[in-house]
């Protein structure tokens, strides 16, 4: 990568997350403690979430997610094929059985239509994602769960601060996850949170996170008293750092910001592109707000085959990514059985991942814009 490589996104790091890593280290306490707990109630606070659970990973808080909600060996968790693959992964994880459905073209989402269409009588839970930001249509699914007692777990590993009818995801879900990966808006290097309604269950992920034990290494130590803890199942090493959260801490108060200048230049790159006849984007869904996570485009059909623009883009200095990823096609699935996914292997071979990141210039739109323009007639499909 040469100096003037657009990156597909940069994290938004700065003095003050140095800053408070490096009280984090001075304070001698480093491991999950007090900042851990201070991150999980601001975080709580920010989505409108009842508690919030600080993870490792959003792997972690998917895998906990399933276990609080009582997912079994034997059990069907349909999930899209479409997505990052530890959406499959966790299902496995839990020792249950990965269904997958296929997604909307449009919003990339699982939808009551497919999630209906691969319904087993074993089905006792749905992890619905929220891709690249873009939120589901929760209401009719949620509706689908509750009328037959199967949980609604939500990945929203890519979701923090999009927005569903009005509230942030987050608010009101029985089970939902996030990731502070650098690929996302705000991160901590690595790191999750769950967050749930349920205080039964936020207990039980505490517990979950720490090798089942009783009681948290916070809570004795400010116990002063000499008491010895309990491992009342077998747990997890799923913590989060105190270095990690006092970063997170930081990260949530830049979100509002991130959120703003993702937002106008989705708005310019979608104006921009809606130059070519037949160039689709991700775009907000009704009655809802995607934070723009990752901006994808589905080129025509008559264009050229998308490696093809990616290498243009390259030799160009811009970064691009294949668009999201369709589980059942790698190799760890194989011989996994699955309904047809028509729309979820159109778009993980033509869709592509163009740059925005904070930072990034209206010059730098322009050319990514440009670049792919050109690419239109690269010769050889
Ligand atoms: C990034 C991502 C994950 C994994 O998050 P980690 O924090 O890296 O574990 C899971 N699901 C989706 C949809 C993602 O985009």
């Amino acid at each position: 990568m040469t100096e003037e490589t657009i990156p597909i996104i940069r994290p938004v790091l700065g003095e003050a997350e140095a800053d408070a890593a490096r009280a984090a280290i001075l304070s001698g306490w480093v491991a999950q403690g007090p900042r851990v707990a201070e991150f999980e109630r601001e975080f709580a606070r920010t989505v409108g979430a009842e508690d919030a659970i600080a993870m490792s990973s959003c792997t972690t808080a998917l895998h906990a997610a399933l276990l609080v909600a009582d997912i079994q060996p034997g059990d069907d968790v349909i999930v899209p094929s479409l997505s990052f693959i530890a959406t499959a992964n966790v299902v496995r994880q839990a020792g249950a059985n990965p269904v997958f459905a296929d997604v909307d073209e449009v919003t990339q989402n699982l939808t009551p239509a497919t999630i209906e269409a691969v319904w087993t009588p074993r089905t006792r839970a749905v992890i619905v994602v929220h891709q690249c930001g873009v939120p589901a249509d929760l209401e009719p699914i949620r509706a689908m769960t509750a009328r037959t007692g199967a949980r609604l777990i939500e990945d929203s590993a890519c979701a923090i601060g999009s927005s569903y009818r009005g509230a942030p995801i987050g608010a009101g879900a029985e089970l939902a996850a996030f990731s502070f990966h650098p690929r996302k808006l705000i991160t901590t290097g690595e790191g999750g949170m769950l967050v749930t309604s349920r205080p039964d269950w936020a207990a039980r992920a505490r517990r979950l996170r720490e090798h089942g034990m009783d009681l948290s290494a916070s809570e004795r130590h400010r116990s002063g008293g000499v008491i010895v803890e309990r491992y009342m199942e077998t747990g997890f090493n799923y913590r989060m750092t105190d270095v990690q959260a006092a970063i997170g801490l930081v990260q949530l108060t830049r979100l509002d910001g991130i959120l703003e200048r993702r937002r106008a230049l989705a708005a310019r790159y979608q104006l921009l592109l809606s130059r070519v006849d037949g160039m689709r984007t991700i775009t907000d869904p009704p009655d809802a707000l995607t934070n723009f996570q990752s901006f994808w485009v589905v080129p025509p059909h008559d264009w050229p085959h998308r490696e093809k623009l990616m290498a243009r883009l390259w030799d160009a200095g811009i970064s691009s990514r294949r668009g999201i990823m369709a589980a059942h096609l790698e190799p760890a699935y194989s011989g996994h059985d699955h309904a047809p996914l028509p729309v979820t292997e159109d778009l993980s071979m033509r869709s592509l991942i163009l740059p925005l990141h904070h930072d990034m210039t209206d010059a730098e739109q322009d050319r990514v814009v440009e670049v792919l323009f050109s690419a239109r007639t690269v010769s050889g499909l």
